[in-house]
């Protein structure tokens, strides 16, 4: 997650909770990508803020340090080392043809080098640790298929080097969209009132929120013509309760929209009062949070080292 604006469900929905779901499944790391949030200015006190803040969020989620790392990007150098290395085999054109690029370059009067090279740092990110399976939303499929092209041309040019990564989307979830406006995917860079749902809003907000998102021209739910909206609003649903889609639709089949949004306002409000309870505990217990972040870095850094250097040996780079 990048540390910048404010989590929402759809990151909570799309990535966060289905980490907590396979974190004992699999060798995990969870990292905090500061890197990344600078491709766009971010206020440095606010910056190191939202990292502790994102650090908290994955403690209350129930991410446990005990078997997972969480750390932050920057922490471990290997991560802008690697980058860098990949950039040198990645074509511009594979780039620029990024759908995020090209949405944020077309926000921008003049778009910073950061912002091209966004997926190359991404795919350092994952590569560095030999990943098998990363567990994103849908909006990063496409930069996971880069990753991909970049380890398979590396590999290509150079000897097998890095394990080829497979992407996991959740069943229901992975592509979360604004509740003011159901075209567009829920984003934190969006500001609107009545957008989104972030993790720490108060129970009123959330329910004011959610009773005000667009729904469509029809009264009730109606399974084959419900607008994108409504469906948005029974996947929000969806995701947190768990439901089967048999479950899901005899539940809302013919249910007036007020009735709807407010079942959907109690379920995310019943979710998070126990988790910002885990939030305010955890921090405010002093030296918890960067105890968790040093020993995560302490814990991968062997690992992404060890991949620098086996890249430098591969490429002819010096190696002392
Ligand atoms: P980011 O907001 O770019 O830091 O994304 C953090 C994680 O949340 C990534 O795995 C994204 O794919 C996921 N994510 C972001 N927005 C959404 C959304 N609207 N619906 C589902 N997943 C999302």
């Amino acid at each position: 997650m990048q540390p910048s604006g404010n989590l929402h469900i759809g990151n909570y929905l799309g990535a966060l909770k289905n980490w907590v779901r396979i974190q004992h499944d699999y060798d995990c790391i969870f990292c905090i990508v500061d890197l990344h949030a600078v491709t766009l200015y971010q206020d440095p006190a606010g910056l190191r803020g939202k990292i502790r803040e994102i650090a908290a969020l994955y403690l209350a989620a129930g991410i446990d340090p005990k078997t997972c790392a969480i750390m932050v990007q920057s922490a471990v150098p290997a991560h802008a080392e690697l980058a860098w290395m990949l950039t040198c085999v990645t074509p511009v054109g594979w780039l620029e043809r990024m759908t995020q690029y090209k949405m944020k370059a077309a926000k921008q009067e003049s778009v910073g080098d950061g912002i091209l090279q966004y997926p190359v740092l991404m795919a350092a990110d994952i590569l560095l640790y030999q990943a098998g399976i990363v567990p994103v939303g849908e909006d990063q499929a496409q930069h996971l298929e880069l990753t991909r092209d970049i380890a398979q041309r590396f590999n290509s040019l150079y000897g097998d080097t890095f394990v080829v990564p497979d992407t996991s989307l959740p069943a229901v979830g992975a592509r979360i969209m604004g509740l003011d406006d159901p075209t567009q995917k829920m984003s934190k860079s969006t500001t609107g009132a009545g957008h989104a749902v972030a993790l720490l809003d108060p129970p009123e907000k959330i329910r004011k929120t959610i009773m005000r998102a667009t729904t469509d021209s029809n009264p009730a739910v109606d399974f084959a013509g419900a607008g994108p909206g409504v469906l948005n609003l029974i996947a929000i649903y969806q995701a947190f309760s768990g439901a089967s889609d048999d479950e899901i639709k005899r539940r809302f089949t013919g249910m007036r929209y007020g009735d709807l949004k407010k079942q959907v306002a109690e379920m995310v409000i019943a979710h998070f009062d126990p988790f910002q309870q885990r939030y305010r505990q955890i921090v405010s217990e002093p030296g918890y949070l960067d105890g968790v972040l040093r020993e995560g870095a302490e814990r991968v850094a062997p690992i992404a080292n060890e991949t620098v250097r086996l890249v430098k040996e591969r490429m002819g780079l010096y190696v002392a």
